[in-house]
């Protein structure tokens, strides 16, 4: 029994062509959910701690 690896977006078997998705629409559907994630992060960017703030 084979581990097919299912998409992440639908949970249907992915598609060689695709993988790890079932199928292009999934694809482009996870890819802009990740951009529009990335989009809408609010706030400041990464705060960096200061290691040697007393130097
Ligand atoms: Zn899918």
């Amino acid at each position: 029994m084979p581990r097919a690896p299912s998409c992440p977006v639908c949970k249907a078997p992915a598609a060689a062509e695709y993988k790890p998705f079932c199928s292009r629409g999934c694809r482009d559907r996870d890819l802009l959910k990740w951009l529009g994630e990335d989009y809408r992060v609010p706030g400041p960017p990464a705060d960096l701690p200061t290691e040697k703030d007393d130097d």
